[in-house]
């Protein structure tokens, strides 16, 4: 086991203060950060402080695969780690995406290979052939759109905005009020001519101005996130898709798993996620990255996604509570000391045989493993190779300690 270095990525939608102000370092940053990697993605990286100095964890992993991985796991993985863990924090929206499934990322990355798009060109959208289910836990308040509400949700909106030029499409959606409905919308507003959106999004805008001056507060959020989109996007399709779109907001602890098809993208807030370790995302407006229309289409999943589908079930083992996702690639707990516990060593719950990395959220844990000891203060992580487990924890005052795993049944 080892104390882990993350990479930070700048992107402009981060924050110059939460990941700086959550790893102990000082802020505000000269630059935005937006995301903390911890994992082995070849891109970035993190490394292993060792006694010896700073080692990648992709060389490790290269070097000692079933040490480190573990017999199962290396089986269905090779000396890959499926997953990578993030801080996330973002000050202002993500773009709005989703990602394939498992099979369309292998047919949609041998297409591309046949048609000689570089892998790492801009317009290339399946960059590896995996898919990439995610789960985003919330550290503050998280904000968020994601996947398709009840059409009738958003023909309500759409009335309650009160902006003529919307009135097709209120129909459109009125008549067909189930997920063929909204599949014409989206695809008309998506593929919509660009002045015919210099028209509409301007006039969508004002009608939110209106209905948050009136008052009204049965779709506040949704209103101030036209805004906020448009104030950014002026034009984007996105802003009218944010209609169609489930608002959410994520207390500290909640989370939202993303499965293949959601259409989502991440407004405000600062959180941990944990995704399966692939770059495939199909972009539907709200960046100025490359997006791939009928490409996205192909993969959206249209159905209302209610809570029981975004919203994992959390299962309390002891300490330990689980989020339940489906996917094979990874598993996310949350461990924590308090109570009782505190100022004795404990047993971390078993893993079966696999790695972990432990992230340090709040509070001061020192974990022991079969051979070292780290202590990890909040924003710190551990890395503990699968032949290094189980684990032991002691903390003096409340802690929580992020774990992820690999996923799904090892044999
Ligand atoms: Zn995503």
């Amino acid at each position: 086991m080892h104390l882990l270095r993350g990479a930070v990525r700048t992107y402009a939608w981060g924050s110059r203060t939460a990941i700086a102000e959550f790893t102990g370092r000082p802020s505000p940053t000269d630059h935005p950060e937006a995301e903390l990697w911890f994992g082995a993605h070849p891109g970035d990286p993190a490394y292993l402080q060792t006694a010896d100095g700073e080692v990648s964890l992709l060389d490790t992993l290269r070097e000692d695969p079933e040490g480190q991985l573990g017999v199962a796991v290396c089986n269905r993985y090779g000396d890959r780690l499926p997953f990578l863990l993030k801080v996330l924090a973002a000050d202002e929206p993500l773009s709005l995406q989703a990602h394939p499934s498992a099979e369309q990322a292998r047919e949609g990355f041998e297409r591309e290979e046949r048609a000689g798009i570089p892998v790492a060109g801009p317009t290339r959208n399946y960059r590896d052939p995996n898919h990439k289910p995610e789960i985003l836990i919330a550290i503050s308040d998280f904000h968020a759109l994601a996947g398709f509400q009840p059409a009738a949700r958003s023909v309500e909106l759409m009335r309650e905005l009160a902006v003529g030029d919307l009135d097709p499409y209120i129909n459109l959606l009125a008549g067909q009020a189930d997920a063929d409905g909204l599949r014409a919308l989206f695809t008309t507003w998506i593929t919509a001519p660009q002045p015919d959106l210099d028209v509409l999004v301007p006039a969508v805008i004002e009608g939110a101005i209106q209905y948050l001056k009136s008052g009204r507060k049965t779709f506040a959020a949704e209103a101030k996130t036209v805004l906020e989109l448009g104030e950014r996007y002026p034009g984007d399709a996105g802003v009218l898709a944010s209609l169609l779109l489930n608002r959410l907001t994520l207390r500290p602890g909640e989370a939202i798993y993303l499965p293949a098809g959601n259409l989502h993208a991440y407004l405000h807030g600062v959180g941990i996620e944990v995704m399966a370790n692939s770059d495939n995302v199909l972009r539907g407006g709200l960046t100025p990255k490359h997006v791939d229309v009928p490409e996205l289409l192909r993969v959206l999943d249209f159905t209302p996604a209610t809570d029981e589908v975004l919203r994992p079930r959390v299962v309390q083992d002891g300490m330990e509570a689980t989020y339940l996702t489906p996917a094979a690639e990874f598993a996310v707990s949350v461990l924590a000391i308090d109570g009782e516990h505190l100022g004795h060593e404990v047993d971390a719950p078993a893993r079966q045989d696999g790695p972990q990395i432990l992230l340090c959220a709040e509070g001061s844990v020192l974990v022991h493993s079969k051979t070292a000891s780290v202590t990890l203060e909040r924003g710190a992580a551990a890395w503990v190779p699968a032949d290094d487990g189980p684990i032991r924890l002691v903390a003096e005052r409340p802690s929580k300690l992020f774990r992820a795993t690999v996923g799904g049944a090892l044999s």
